[in-house]
C-alpha cells in the first residue's frame, strides 16, 4: 500500500489532503499529523466517508526529532510531506534521514529568530540525502514550486537560454476584512516587511520594503500595483537556470493592506524581539496573529481571482523570445471544491502533486533538489488535471 505522511493540517495542508483523497490510487493510505490531533480527526471525519484513501490521523511535534522518527517507523510511509511550517524543515528532514523516507515540502527552512530564509540550511543536507538513497524535494507550492516547475519547463521547450525571469503573483481576491492575511499571519508578515531584493548579474541587490512598484494588467484579475519582494526561489532559480541576468519576484498588495501594515510596523507590532508583557515574555507578532482572522475562515468571504505566473525572457535559435506562462485560480471556486480559498488551493495542490511525482517514481533521484531540477512535463500535465491549468502568452507585456 502506497501512503503518505502528512504533517501539519493548517490552510495548506486541508487542500494538500483534500486532493490526496480525490487521488487514492496514487495515495491509498495517508496520515495526518499535527500539532493539534482534533483538527484532524475532524478532517478524517469529513472525508472519510467519501473517498477510498483509508486516512489515519496522529498527534505530533514536529520539533522533536525523536517523536517522528518514532511515527514514522510506526505508519512507514513512502514520504512525509511537511506542510507545517518553515521552522520544523529541518527537525522533519532528520527524520526522514533517520528512517530512510522521502522528504517534500514547500517553503524553504527559516530560523525563528532571524527571518532571514534561504538554502542554504538544506542544501546542507545534500549529501547525507543521497547517501541514505532518497530524495528530498523543496518548494513543492505555488511560489516556490510552480515557477519553478514553470521555468523548468520554459527552458526545455522554448528557450536556449533563459535570461531574465519576473514572477508575478497577483491576488485579486477581497476578504472584506481591512487587514487579514491569506496564510499564516506570522510567516506572511515576516515575508513582506523585511527588505526586498533581486538578483541582478550574479549579485543580490537590496531594497527598502516596498521600494520598488510597478502596475500591471492582470487577466483575469484587472490592473493592480505590484511590490518588488525577497522571495527564496530567486537563489534557486538563478543557480539553475541557464543564462540568468536578471531574476525578480512582485506580488499585488490593495492600499489598504499596505497603510495597515505600516502603521503595525511603527507601533512595533510586527517585531519579533520578544517583549516583557505583564512578567511574561511575548513576541508582538506571535500576539498580533493571535487577534488577527484565522486565515481559515476567510474562505467562505473570498472573491475574485488569483493570477501567479512567470514572465521569461531569453533567446531561442539565435533570436529573441518572450513567454509568459501563468494560472488564474477563482477563490469561490476552491472554496466549493474544498472548503479554501485559492492561496491554499494555489499551494496544497503542487504540494499533492510533488508527493505524488515521489510516489509514483516519476520523480527519483536521491538528494536534496529543488523542484526546477526535475523533469517538468509530468508536473506540467498533473496541474492541467488537479485544478491549476495554465495558459501561455508569447507576446506579454513585460515589466520594465
Ligand atoms: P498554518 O498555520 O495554517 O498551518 C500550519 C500547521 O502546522 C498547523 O496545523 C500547525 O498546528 C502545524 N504545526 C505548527 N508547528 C507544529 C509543530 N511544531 N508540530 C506539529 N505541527 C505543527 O500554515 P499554512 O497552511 O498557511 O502554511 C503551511 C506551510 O505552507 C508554511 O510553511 C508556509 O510557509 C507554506 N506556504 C507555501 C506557499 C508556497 O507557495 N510555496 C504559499 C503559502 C504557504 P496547529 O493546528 O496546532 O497550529
Amino acid at each position: 500500500m502506497k501512503k503518505c505522511m502528512i504533517i501539519g493540517c493548517g490552510g495548506v495542508a486541508s487542500v494538500a489532503i483534500h486532493k490526496c483523497c480525490q487521488n487514492s490510487e496514487v495515495f491509498e493510505g495517508i496520515m495526518i499529523a499535527s500539532r493539534t490531533k482534533s483538527k484532524c480527526d475532524a478532517l478524517k471525519e469529513k472525508l472519510q466517508p467519501t473517498t477510498k484513501t483509508v486516512i489515519e490521523t496522529a498527534q505530533v511535534n514536529a520539533d522533536n526529532v525523536g517523536e517522528l522518527v518514532a511515527l514514522i517507523n510506526s505508519y512507514k510511509p513512502d514520504v512525509v510531506l511537511n506542510l507545517a511550517l518553515p521552522y520544523q524543515d529541518l527537525t522533519i528532514m532528520d527524520a526522514c534521514l533517520a528512517t530512510k523516507t522521502h522528504y517534500v515540502d514547500t517553503a524553504n527552512y527559516e530560523p525563528l529568530d532571524t527571518a532571514k530564509f534561504e538554502y542554504k540550511w538544506q542544501w546542507a543536507y545534500r549529501e547525507r540525502f543521497e547517501q541514505a538513497g532518497i530524495t528530498a524535494l523543496l518548494g513543492s507550492g505555488f511560489d516556490p514550486g510552480v515557477t519553478g516547475v514553470f521555468s523548468a519547463y520554459a527552458m526545455k521547450h522554448h528557450f536556449d537560454e533563459i535570461n531574465y525571469i519576473d514572477i508575478l503573483d497577483c491576488n485579486g481576491g477581497d476578504h472584506g476584512y481591512p487587514f487579514a492575511t491569506n496564510f499564516n499571519p506570522e510567516i506572511n508578515i515576516r515575508e513582506v516587511s523585511a527588505k526586498g531584493s533581486y538578483i541582478e548579474d550574479g549579485k543580490w541587490i537590496e531594497t527598502e520594503p516596498m521600494e520598488i512598484k510597478r502596475v500591471y494588467n492582470f487577466k483575469g484579475v484587472g490592473e493592480k500595483d505590484m511590490y518588488l519582494l525577497h522571495h527564496e526561489e530567486l537563489e534557486s532559480l538563478a543557480l539553475n537556470i541557464k543564462g540568468i541576468k536578471r531574476i525578480r519576484f512582485f506580488m499585488t498588495f490593495g492600499q489598504s493592506y499596505l497603510t495597515h501594515l505600516k502603521c503595525l510596523e511603527n507601533v512595533g507590532m510586527t517585531s519579533i524581539e520578544p517583549i516583557m508583557y505583564e512578567g511574561k515574555e511575548i513576541v508582538p507578532l506571535q500576539f498580533l496573529k493571535a487577534v488577527l482572522p484565522d486565515p481559515a475562515t476567510l474562505g467562505p468571504r473570498t472573491v475574485g481571482k488569483t493570477n501567479i505566473g512567470c514572465i521569461f525572457r531569453g533567446k531561442k535559435d539565435g533570436k529573441d523570445k518572450n513567454y509568459y506562462l501563468y494560472n488564474i485560480c477563482d477563490h469561490q471556486e476552491c472554496y466549493k471544491e474544498v472548503g479554501s480559498q485559492a492561496i491554499s488551493y494555489t499551494t496544497g495542490v503542487p504540494a499533492m502533486i510533488g508527493a505524488m511525482m515521489i510516489m509514483t517514481g516519476k520523480w527519483n533521484k536521491a538528494g536534496v533538489y529543488n523542484i526546477e531540477e526535475f523533469d517538468p512535463d509530468p508536473f506540467m500535465d498533473a496541474l492541467n488535471k488537479w485544478g491549476l491549468p495554465w495558459e501561455e502568452d508569447f507576446n506579454p507585456v513585460l515589466v520594465d
